[in-house]
């Protein structure tokens, strides 16, 4: 019964809908899951917190990304220089957290899932899957 349970659950965001099927989990993710989006490089559906680690890492153009040493998110390189002088590359107040990779806003401690939670489901004005 727990596992019947789990399988009806978004792991990211904890939506339980009781009619979800595996397939319905799945279009979830794809495509209306306020914690997920996709790359706009390469389509794969990442987690928006995980945003900078795909950039630099996974992604089929990492090459083109650089890590932004103020705010760790990862930006392209031909737009390092305008990313820098924006008000947007500012190191947290409290030197600690994340920023979110769409609106930019700093948020707590980065590992912190309901802060993210929170941000993305209910705060984030640039987050196209909020309801
Ligand atoms: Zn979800
Ligand atoms: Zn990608
Ligand atoms: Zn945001």
């Amino acid at each position: 019964m727990v596992d019947m349970e789990a399988n009806k659950t978004c792991q990211f965001c904890g939506m339980f809908d009781a009619s979800f099927t595996e397939e319905q989990l799945d279009l979830h993710y794809w495509q209306a899951c306020p914690m997920l989006t996709s790359c706009n490089e390469c389509g794969q559906v990442i987690e928006i917190c995980s945003m900078p680690e795909h950039l630099l890492d996974e992604c089929t153009v990492s090459e083109r990304y650089v890590k932004c040493k103020k705010t760790g998110l990862a930006i392209s390189k031909s737009k390092l220089d305008s990313w820098q002088n924006s008000r947007h590359c500012q190191r947290p107040l409290s030197g600690l957290g994340s920023q979110c990779p769409l609106c930019f806003t700093h948020l707590g401690s980065s590992d912190d899932e309901e802060i993210w939670r929170a941000h993305l489901i209910d705060g984030c004005p640039r987050n196209p899957r909020r309801e």
